[in-house]
């Protein structure tokens, strides 16, 4: 019996929710679920610049409409509240005066300048540019004269020399990263703001996250963070990183792919039971190919089975869930989802639609005006001819809205039979060739619109 995992999602709330965000978050949530564990949700708001309030909230709703509820964060609380990182400066200050104390971080004074010509000097001799260690051996007196000078310092963690650092992926696999490899990094800014290494890691450990779940862009920080957490005596969380959400052109999936954002396909009226059933087979190899609930969704999760080749995000693919989401939900909820308290509509159009927006168009077949005939459609009209639209308006005047009588009558006065006389009947009710069935929709239509329909073809054009 494994222990239960704790996962998280520590999102920073500089902008809406992206898709590949909202799926690490997925994976983790799952991952909690599965084993009985915990799901904790962090805010990464150091950066005041870029941070922002309405992002948070806008973050919680998404997260929330997705349906993957968190048992500690910023809104529930939990035992190592806080949980936004802008409050927990007093954590973080205790943790810098260590690391301090053992000189095993130390201030750098090094300006933007500075950094950016020894930068330069590495590239040109051929070296991967990192800190030089400008400052490690700075004395406490030349520290106190640029103080003076009015230059403020980051606090740079000292990466041991020759050792490495090891690490078994969750995904990746075993890894190994030199120190030799890893300049000595900034763990505190300026201006006294914690940098996202030193926080992310050292708020993992101290809210007992067990599994990182992450984008494979972060792999690379792993091991600062690491050698970070076994300075401080805290304790490693288990590391996973998956492959990023890429487009159909195999580029990271971004706003030129079209909606990226859980907030664009929420507003376009895709269901979050097909977002979710979308993202559990984007990179996670399931032996499950149907249509899962999101409550049965854990019990199917393998996180053996997630995958570090990129992952590609498929708006076909979403559709195809959104219809199988649609084909599971009563009419209620659907009529809910359209937006119209009318139960028989929304079952009408039921299965001919993925998103709202594509019933305006037989709401206004049923409460409006047909717009103009297609070029196909007009041929179809002219084919049946004006003489069968009379029969059709006369038929209707004796079967009224009940479609088989209207079209057993038809078929005796004309003749047709088959598509020659549903076809042209369905073009001059509904100004389509395709749609919802016939016989509902011909009931549900006010009765002299239907007929001023067929009239409408009766005389020569
Ligand atoms: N705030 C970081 C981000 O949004 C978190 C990365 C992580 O999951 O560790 O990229
Ligand atoms: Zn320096």
């Amino acid at each position: 019996m494994s222990l239960p995992v704790v996962t998280r999602f520590a999102p920073s709330p500089t902008g809406s929710l992206h898709l590949g965000n909202a799926r690490t978050a997925f994976f983790s949530h799952l991952w909690a679920r599965k084993s009985g564990g915990r799901f904790i949700l962090r805010i990464e708001d150091t950066d005041a610049q870029r941070s922002r309030g309405s992002f948070t909230e806008e973050l919680i709703g998404d997260l929330r409409w997705l349906g993957l509820g968190w048992d500690e964060g910023p809104d529930v609380g939990g035992p190592a509240a806080p949980y936004r990182q802008a409050q927990r400066g007093g954590v973080y200050a205790g943790l810098f005066a260590r690391l301090e104390a053992e000189e095993r971080a130390y201030p750098c004074y090094c300006t933007p300048e500075e950094l950016e010509l020894s930068r330069k000097l590495q590239r040109v001799s051929g070296k991967p540019p990192r800190y030089a260690g400008t400052c490690r051996n700075l004395s406490r007196a030349e520290g106190v004269a640029r103080q003076a000078r009015g230059l403020r310092p980051t606090l740079r963690f000292a990466v041991p020399d020759g050792v490495a650092v090891d690490f078994d992926d969750a995904v990746h696999g075993p890894q190994h990263f030199p120190s030799a490899d890893i300049g000595d990094f900034i763990i505190r800014r300026e201006d006294g703001t914690p940098a996202f290494f030193f926080c992310n890691a050292v708020d993992d450990s101290l809210m007992g996250v067990t599994q990182v779940l992450r984008g494979d862009d972060h792999l690379t920080n792993t091991p600062r963070q690491l050698m970070l957490l076994d300075a401080l005596g805290l304790r490693r969380p288990a590391y996973g990183h998956v492959g990023l959400l890429v487009g159909a052109d195999g580029a990271p999936l971004s706003k030129r792919h079209g909606s990226t954002s859980v907030r664009e396909f929420r507003e376009r009226g895709f269901l979050g039971a097909a977002v979710l059933n979308h993202l559990f087979h984007l990179g996670h190899a399931s032996d499950v190919e149907h249509w899962l609930p999101p409550a049965g969704m854990p019990a199917h999760f393998r996180p053996d089975h997630l995958g570090r080749a990129p992952a590609r995000f498929d708006e076909a693919q979403l559709v195809h869930w959104q219809k199988e989401t649609l084909q599971r939900m009563s009419a209620a909820d659907i009529g809910r989802w359209l937006g119209t308290d009318d139960a028989a509509l929304a079952e009408l159009v039921r299965h001919n639609v993925v998103l709202p927006s594509d019933a305006v168009p037989w709401i206004a077949v049923l409460h409006g005006e047909l717009p103009p005939l297609g070029a196909d459609a007009q041929r179809v009209v002219e084919a049946a001819g004006p003489a069968f639209f009379a029969a059709a308006a006369a038929a209707l005047s004796q079967s009224g809205p009940d479609l088989k009588l209207l079209t057993q009558i038809l078929k005796e006065r004309t003749g047709r039979k088959g598509a020659d006389l549903y076809l042209p009947l369905r073009i001059a009710l509904t100004g389509q060739a395709h749609g919802p069935e016939l016989a509902p929709l011909l009931r549900l239509m006010p009765p002299d619109m239907a007929r001023r329909r067929l009239e409408s073809h009766a005389q020569n054009p």
